[in-house]
């Protein structure tokens, strides 16, 4: 028996120690492979010996936990903001200021200032026991559920640690992760997301922490907090940090005066744009903790630190011209067509207008001289116009009322920012985007058929609509631009393989707005074919689990429009499944619909993953831990005490396997 503790323990360090390796100290010492052969081995354990539980337990890192609503916890210690400063003159007052509050000579520890969301790790015991938003400063929102599951957070320290303290950081969204968020919601029709700080703030707040693991997310700390904590410098409790296991940038630096601080800002001023995540500044920080106590904070922020922030690069630079790019789902968008010029080391001759309303809110017009900006987001911004060089005979900018591709009328609706070319089937753009998002990799994946290809089996004429794919023969293809008889062929026989594509990623490939991989699933599962999916009502959609209104609403336009239906037809013939496969059907009902699930203990007649399986299959839900919310807890032997007497005190129905099975009788 204690073996078997003794293999999970020892797993538990193992994988502690790989994930620190890997999202800590970048610099991995095993393959993806063998970790995941590791961690799937402690899964196995430990569902089989759930007396051995531990809510810090590397396995847990993909979440599952759902919150509805995140709970107000009050900051033991308040989270304050930081003063800002601009400039030389700036620093050197805050330095006169200071000089007259505290003696001796002072040292400054300066850190990049990282741009994300902030929050407050909680430890107790070298455990992770809370997450805390940074709120208003004194309150803030307790999102441990989704924290636990960002790899660089240790949820169990290492080497030594105070008994109790708190250690504040940054969650920043670095942008790789968010450059390839992007692109599935562009697969999937939606607008990309603005920038990675609001992108990583959002992420805190997402219900299904599961959603959250999915996130690249980083957890970047700059400062303890709490009461004997042995050290007695900034500087020294950075090292400390790194120490336990915490993810602390090697920028940070100790310098004797204000004049070393201006050249650490002017060094990463230029460096920063190397850094695989945003920052928007340094930070100063006095370094003898005994110096920051006599300096004390004001009504807002600490007198013993300041931030001093960068100036988002500028250049000026001339419009030339305002292009509309026309969308797969149709929507339009304005680009700013620039003078070529240099901008943080990259040559800018186009940024996004976005809609109507922000050339309205500029009023840039063609000619203008413009400021064009780096910040947050990865697509330069136009900031504002010089009015001042306005030539004398500028026209205010009218919005385009056709679309440029085929001069239809364009739509707005309400509440939409973006203009819509509703020439569904017959605008150019939208009719090759949306063949070349059926086929991408995530969809239909078809091999030996590219997004070039498309554009010209369109321009060919060969091809008006996806479905059209089906009829292609490999003498219609060969005379096509760089096409051969083998290429041809490949392209033919991919076609055919992907006949046999599961109905979710038919669905998916279908492009309906909205309707990205992860919805498809969930109509998939829901609805189990196309059927029923596009005879459900607008009341009946919204009503399954993580639908909302707007994706409702999309669903049933695209199955309100005949052609759509009649293309669908045509793929049934086809052979295209467009329905969940009878043998997975044959496993799948209703009969546990709302009801939650906790599965605890050693199961007999079926395993705990099977068990499961069942709950899901028949439109349960499964849940990791036991809340008022829990329906029914399945309990098999070995159960852990705590968790009975959890379910106990909450009054929720405990049932034994074969109780469980009875209710799918
Ligand atoms: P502000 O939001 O402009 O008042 O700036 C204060 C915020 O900067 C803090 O709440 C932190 O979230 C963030 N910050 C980022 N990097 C650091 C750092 N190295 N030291 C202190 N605060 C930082
Ligand atoms: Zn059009």
């Amino acid at each position: 028996m204690s073996s078997i503790k003794n293999k999970i323990n020892q797993l538990r360090d193992e994988l502690r120690q790989h994930n620190y390796n890997y999202y800590v100290l970048d610099n991995p010492t095993i393959s993806d492979y063998e970790f995941d052969i590791k961690l799937k081995e402690l899964q196995r354990l430990e569902a089989e010996h759930p007396e051995f539980y531990d809510a810090n337990s590397p396995t847990l890192r993909v979440g599952g936990e759902i919150t509805k609503n995140f709970e107000t916890v009050v900051h033991e210690h308040r989270m304050y903001s930081l003063d800002n400063s601009y400039s030389k003159d700036d620093l050197l007052d805050w330095e006169t200021r200071i000089k007259k509050l505290v003696d001796g000579d002072i040292q400054y520890t300066c850190e990049l200032k990282y741009d994300g969301a902030s929050i407050s790790l909680t430890y107790e015991n070298g455990s992770l026991l809370r997450a805390v938003t940074r709120g208003d400063g004194t309150q803030g929102d307790d999102v441990t559920a989704n924290v636990k599951t960002i790899k660089s957070v240790p949820l169990q320290l290492k080497g030594d640690y105070p008994q109790k303290f708190d250690i504040r950081g940054e969650i920043v969204l670095p942008f790789d992760g968010f450059n390839k968020m992007n692109e599935e919601r562009i697969a999937s029709g939606e607008e990309p997301y603005r920038n990675p700080r609001n992108t990583a703030s959002g992420s805190l707040k997402l219900q299904d922490s599961s959603e959250v693991a999915k996130r690249p997310l980083e957890c970047l700390l700059y400062n303890l907090t709490g009461n004997n904590l042995g050290i007695t410098t900034q500087f020294d409790s950075l090292e400390k940090a790194r120490q336990m296991g915490f993810k602390v940038p090697k920028a940070a630096k100790l310098v004797n005066s204000i004049d070393e601080v201006l050249e650490f800002v002017a060094y990463w001023d230029a460096a920063r744009h190397d850094l695989p995540y945003e920052t928007d500044g340094v930070v100063i920080k006095v370094n003898s903790l005994f110096q920051q106590e006599e300096l004390g904070y004001t009504a807002k922020a600490p007198r013993w630190a300041i931030a001093y922030k960068f100036k988002a690069e500028q250049v000026s630079t001339r419009l030339n011209e305002i292009t509309y790019q026309v969308g797969r789902t149709g929507a339009i968008t304005p680009v700013a067509n620039l003078e070529p010029v240099e901008l943080a080391g990259t040559t800018v001759k186009r940024a996004s207008l976005h809609n109507a309303d922000q050339i309205e809110k500029l009023d840039i017009r063609v000619g203008d001289k413009v400021y064009v900006e780096k910040g947050g987001e990865i697509i330069p911004k136009i900031i504002a116009v010089d009015f001042s060089k306005r030539p004398q005979d500028s026209q205010p900018t009218k919005y385009i009322t056709h679309c440029p591709e085929c001069n239809t009328e364009l739509e707005r609706l309400e509440g939409e920012a973006k203009h819509f070319c509703p020439n569904y089937n017959g605008c150019n753009p939208q009719v090759i985007g949306r063949i070349q998002h059926f086929i991408s990799r995530k969809a239909m994946d078809i091999e030996g058929l590219g997004g070039e290809t498309v554009a010209l089996l369109v321009n060919e004429g060969l091809i008006s609509n996806y479905s059209d794919l089906y009829e292609l023969t490999k003498e219609q293809v060969m005379p096509l631009e760089r096409m051969a008889e083998k290429s041809a062929e490949n392209l033919v026989n991919g076609i055919e393989s992907s006949k046999q594509i599961p109905f979710e990623r038919v669905l998916f490939a279908l492009g309906i707005r909205y309707v990205g991989e992860t919805v498809a699933k969930k109509l998939a599962k829901h609805y189990k074919g196309i059927d029923a999916l596009s005879s459900a009502s607008l009341e009946d959609l919204v009503n399954v689990d993580e639908i909302g209104e707007k994706i409702a609403e999309s669903v049933v336009e695209f199955f309100s429009s005949l052609e759509n239906i009649m293309t669908i037809q045509r793929l049934k013939g086809f052979g295209l499944q467009l329905e969940i496969s009878a043998e997975k059907l044959a496993n799948q009902t209703n009969k546990l619909e709302n009801q939650i699930f906790v599965v605890s203990g050693v199961f007999h007649t079926v395993s705990r993953t099977e068990l499961k399986k069942l709950i899901e299959d028949n439109g349960g839900k499964v849940s990791s831990s036991i809340s008022t919310k829990t329906n029914f807890v399945v309990a098999g032997d070995k159960m852990g005490p705590s968790k009975r007497q959890k379910a106990e005190s909450l009054d929720i129905t405990i049932i034994t396997e074969q109780e469980f099975l009875e209710m799918l009788q």
